[in-house]
């Protein structure tokens, strides 16, 4: 039997829109969305959870995420906040590991892996992000390097914890650059990341994780993307900041 994964569509806001902007994004998107088997989460900065939350309570496939968490409960570290504070807003994801947080902030696999684990204990689902350089993609080297990342924030878990986990594939040569990964390049990703689950967790296990493309993902070329087995929705950034063209990827399923 061929289990049904999710199919999900996150927006990653990034550190984009102030207050009155993040709200009408929200609101926009909010009443555009149509009923569907696809699962909608909007990433947004922290001055938005409570607010777009409340704002979208009654929409059953709309959720909201964070995009970063600390991996202690609480305590002396100004500036921070933890999953539980973001658990309390009404948030039900965070976005762990993105590429801009392992190089401006110098997060690392061990640092990701302690997020994950708060995230969970709070009652989150993280969006792992994981994701090859440039150089990695020319010397050949991609798969060890994603398998790596997997391996080191994940593999720790128990399957229970698992089943809670949402992947993003993420080349970092595709964010932001307008240049997507092939949607072969995607799936042959994809399907490297589910046989490592499998390896681990077992082959149901790892069929019932959603594995998410980003990069540069467009309403011209989601529906290409999105139609490969093993790529279960997408992580989108710029094009999550304009309500139609979100509206439109998430058409594409
Ligand atoms: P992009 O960003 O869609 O603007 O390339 C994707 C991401 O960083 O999550």
């Amino acid at each position: 039997k061929i289990m049904k994964r999710k199919h999900i569509v996150a927006g990653n806001w990034k550190m984009n829109m102030d207050y009155d902007a993040g709200r009408d994004l929200v609101k926009a998107v909010a009443d555009k969305l149509q009923p569907s088997d696809t699962l909608v989460i909007l990433g947004t900065p922290y001055i938005h959870l409570r607010n777009a939350a409340s704002i979208i309570k009654d929409i059953s496939n709309l959720k909201i995420a964070a995009q970063n968490c600390h991996q202690e409960e609480s305590g002396a570290f100004t500036g921070e906040v933890a999953a539980g504070m973001l658990a309390s807003c009404g948030v039900d994801y965070v976005i762990l590991g993105h590429s801009e947080r392992r190089e401006y902030f110098g997060e690392d696999d061990q640092l990701i892996a302690s997020k994950i684990d708060a995230a969970l204990a709070a009652g989150l689902s993280p969006i792992y992000c994981c994701g090859e350089k440039l150089e990695a993609r020319e010397a050949g080297t991609e798969n060890d390097v994603v398998g790596a990342q997997v391996e080191a924030a994940l593999f720790h878990l128990s399957t229970e914890q698992l089943a809670q986990v949402v992947i993003a594939y993420e080349p970092v040569w595709a964010i932001g650059t307008g240049k997507t990964a092939s949607p072969e390049q995607a799936q042959d990703m994809h399907a490297h990341i589910r046989a490592l689950l499998a390896g681990h967790f077992g082959q149901e296990a790892a069929d019932g994780v959603s594995i998410l493309y980003g990069g540069s993902v467009k309403p011209g070329n989601a529906k290409e993307i999105f139609s490969k087995p093993d790529v279960d929705g997408g992580l989108i950034g710029g094009a999550s900041l304009k309500a139609a063209d979100f509206i439109a990827i998430v058409d594409s399923f």
